[in-house]
Order: C-alpha cells, then sequence, then structure tokens
C-alpha cells in the first residue's frame, strides 16, 4: 500500500470530520488540539493527516502534496477552477454564503464597494447581477465594513445569522450554500486508485449513518 496524505481543514470543520474518519477507522495517535504538530499518524499505517487553515487545502490537493482533502465549498469557489475531484459532499459545517448591508439602508446608484474575504466570488457574484463593484480584501471582522463606512455591502459566511444582528446588519442575496467536501488530487485518483475508492466508500457510509 502506498501512502495517503489526507489534508484536513482545522478549527470548527475539524471537530466535525474527525468523527466521519473515526467512523471509516482512521484515528489520529495523538489528540490533535494538544498538539502543536501539522502531521498526525493515524491508526490505519498508510493513512497520514495534515492540519492546515482551510484556505490552503485546495493548493495541496491541487498540487498534490496531499491525495485527499476536507475543505469548505466556500472556499473550493474561492480557489476557482476544476483542478481536482469532489467526490463527495460530507454535509456538515452547513452555513450559507451570503451578502449583507446595514439593515434598512438601500443600495446606492452606481459603484458599490464591497468588504469581503471572498474576493472571487465577489467579482462573480456581482458581475453576474450586472453591478459594478470596487471589491476590498478583508481578513476578519467584515461586519464592521459597513457600519464604518468602508464598503456598502458585505459578502460572508450566515450560520445563526447572529454576528450580522449583533451588529446592526441584514443578510441580503444567497449566494450558496456551503458544507465541506471530500476533495482528491487527480493524479492519485488514478495512481492509488483501489486505497482512495475505499476511502470514498468508508467515510461515505459514516456520512450516512450519521444522517440517519
Ligand atoms: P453566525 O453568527 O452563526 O451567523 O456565524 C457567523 C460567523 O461564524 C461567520 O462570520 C463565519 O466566520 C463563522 N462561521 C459560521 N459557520 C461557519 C462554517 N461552517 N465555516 C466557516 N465559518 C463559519
Amino acid at each position: 500500500m502506498s501512502q495517503l496524505t489526507i489534508a484536513l481543514t482545522k478549527g470548527r470543520i475539524l471537530k466535525e470530520t474527525l468523527p466521519l474518519f473515526a467512523a471509516a477507522g482512521i484515528e489520529p495517535l495523538e489528540d490533535i488540539s494538544k498538539s502543536r504538530k501539522l502531521t498526525f499518524e493515524t491508526t490505519s499505517p498508510d493513512v497520514r493527516f495534515l492540519i492546515l487553515r482551510g484556505v490552503d487545502v485546495p493548493t495541496y490537493v491541487e498540487f498534490g502534496a496531499a491525495d485527499v482533502g476536507v475543505s469548505g465549498k466556500d472556499m473550493l469557489m474561492e480557489h476557482g477552477g476544476n483542478s481536482f475531484y469532489e467526490p463527495l459532499d460530507l454535509n456538515i459545517a452547513r452555513c450559507r454564503l451570503m451578502t449583507a448591508g446595514m439593515k434598512g439602508r438601500e443600495l446606492p446608484k452606481g459603484r458599490l464597494k464591497i468588504a469581503t474575504k471572498f474576493v472571487n466570488i465577489a467579482k462573480r457574484y456581482y458581475a453576474e447581477q450586472g453591478r459594478q463593484v470596487d471589491v476590498i480584501k478583508l481578513y476578519g471582522a467584515m461586519e464592521l465594513a459597513p457600519v464604518l463606512g468602508l464598503a456598502d455591502e458585505i459578502v460572508d459566511i450566515v450560520d445563526t445569522g447572529n454576528t450580522l444582528i449583533a451588529n446592526g446588519l441584514e443578510a441580503r442575496e444567497e449566494i450558496a450554500t456551503v458544507s465541506s467536501r471530500l476533495i482528491v488530487n487527480k493524479a492519485s485518483m488514478k495512481m492509488k486508485h483501489h486505497q482512495i475508492d475505499a476511502l470514498i466508500d468508508a467515510v461515505a457510509s459514516a456520512v450516512g449513518e450519521l444522517a440517519a
């Protein structure tokens, strides 16, 4: 058997991912939350986990540094292209990608200022709507931008909507529903076909059991 490297997204997605792999018989040999390591051996001798920021997972898988990855659909949309396979919806970390603005405030005519960390998604979305926009890249606290006049709208992840409400904003248009996906490097899919097929089957049945 060859070595299989699986890139996982740290944070809230990781918490929901580990039970799925555990149900498929793959568990890290150490407690990931108590370690500063970035790679972890697992109970399956041919499988190791990488623990990455979500934004980096598609890149590791695209270039084959990881064979398989777990990534939010938002990150896949922002990364763009079709440089890897996306065979399985894990149905975890569900949320929505939305536009939002100050509650009750109408959009100005003409060019809009949009603050977001999803620059590519925002450009594509507003172009489809036929709106001219200047996109301002932020790395966090998007909700502040409309409050302080930095932007007319933001594009952000919404789960309960509490963060928007707490900052005087309202959700407007839904751009996409988001959940985490299993992605696979194209060359790995050919070279490690049996191993990866078995992994997809095992994780798919764990997803099914969790939903039941
Ligand atoms: P909420 O107040 O429940 O709408 O949560 C909004 C914030 O939580 C957003 O600004 C996101 O950064 C974060 N968040 C919620 N759900 C997810 C998710 N599934 N993946 C990534 N970030 C999320």
